[in-house]
């Protein structure tokens, strides 16, 4: 199991809610998005209507789930939390709408998983706010039409080409979620250090920012697994030895590299001279899912200039092979 996954594990359930900043004006990066968002909030306050209905989509562990909470703190209603799988029948998601209040919040995360039946319900509901429901069956059936509260539905993908197009189409903000940047991370984990109650000095907290891929989730792990170094081995207080000391012994070299990055990029260089590889010939030769390369892996060694997309596949850049040690033949 990779500790730099981005995706939830239970260690950090116990820790996450208590991060999440509740409001805007505490969620770190992400300016354009929260400038937008701002906006679109305010005016629908001042019509005192329910927020257009949001597509959320990057990476896992971007923010996702927090700033939908925020966006129903900001406007001041609920938010009811459901996803995708967990949706089966179309009566489930008719149960869930009907009882939502005036403009509530309804976030379906991983709503790319949502199945074709349930789909169909979610149109009418998001376009006129309204449910049509069959009775009877056979040449006696008729439909008939529920009126909804109004409500703003937020979905939550890791790729926004991933919706059919019918239902991309029914939102209307879509924001697309980015890695973070060593800054951005630096400021997260001095926020969660402070939370937790942790002493960290900056350096210390470079450190940690600088090997959490993009992402704030990895970030925080990270964050909790360095003070339990520094309360064993140290005085408890986060500095740069303790925090490079600790991801030494979790085996994430400076840059939030693993052995999992190290084999993926060897196998590109090794069995496919550098690229380009297809994505499902990468997937059959690393025994990875496809979908874990492009959502988990990939992001982040694009952001860091170490594989490049190219229309044929992907392709390994020189500066990996300068990380890993590999000669590199033009
Ligand atoms: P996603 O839904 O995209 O997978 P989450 O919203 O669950 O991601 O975020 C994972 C964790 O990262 C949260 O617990 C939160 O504490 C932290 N986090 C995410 N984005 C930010 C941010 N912009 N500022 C501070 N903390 C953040």
């Amino acid at each position: 199991e990779r500790i730099v996954s981005n995706k939830v594990k239970p260690e950090d359930q116990e820790i996450e809610g208590g991060l999440r900043p509740r409001f805007l004006n505490d969620y770190i990066g992400q300016d354009k998005v929260k400038e937008k968002l701002k906006i679109f909030i305010e005016a629908a306050q001042h019509r005192k209507e329910a927020l257009d209905h949001v597509l959320l989509y990057g990476p896992p562990g971007l923010g996702k789930t927090t700033l939908s909470n925020i966006i129903a703190n900001e406007m001041n209603v609920n938010i009811r939390i459901t996803s995708g799988p967990a949706i089966e029948r179309p009566g489930d998601l008719a149960a869930i709408l009907t009882n939502l209040s005036e403009n509530d919040v309804l976030f379906i995360d991983e709503i790319h998983r949502i199945n074709r039946t349930v789909e169909e319900i979610l149109y009418p509901a998001m376009e006129d706010f309204a449910l049509d429901i069959i009775i009877g069956k056979g040449p006696s059936a008729r439909s008939i039409r529920l009126d909804l509260s109004k409500f703003t539905l937020i979905g939550a993908t890791t790729r926004a080409g991933l919706l059919t197009s019918p239902l991309r189409d029914r939102f209307g903000v879509i924001a697309k979620l980015e890695l973070y940047d060593i800054k951005e991370l630096k400021e997260i984990v001095k926020r969660s250090a402070y939370i937790l109650n942790v002493y960290i000095d900056d350096d210390g907290a470079a450190e940690i920012a600088s090997r959490s891929r993009g992402t704030p989730r990895i970030a925080n792990r990270l964050l909790k697994r360095v003070r339990d170094f520094a309360q064993v081995r140290g005085d408890g207080r986060i500095t740069l030895d303790i925090a490079q000391d600790a991801l030494a012994l979790l085996e994430i070299d400076f840059l939030g590299l693993d052995s999992t990055d190290k084999k993926m990029i060897e196998v590109m260089i090794n069995n496919f001279g550098g690229g380009p590889v297809g994505l499902d010939t990468l997937a059959a030769s690393t025994g990875e899912e496809r979908n874990t390369i492009e959502d988990v892996y990939e992001p982040y060694l694009l952001q860091i200039g170490f594989i490049n997309r190219t229309p044929r596949g992907r392709v390994v850049m020189k500066k990996a092979y300068e990380h890993f040690n590999i000669p590199f033949k033009e």
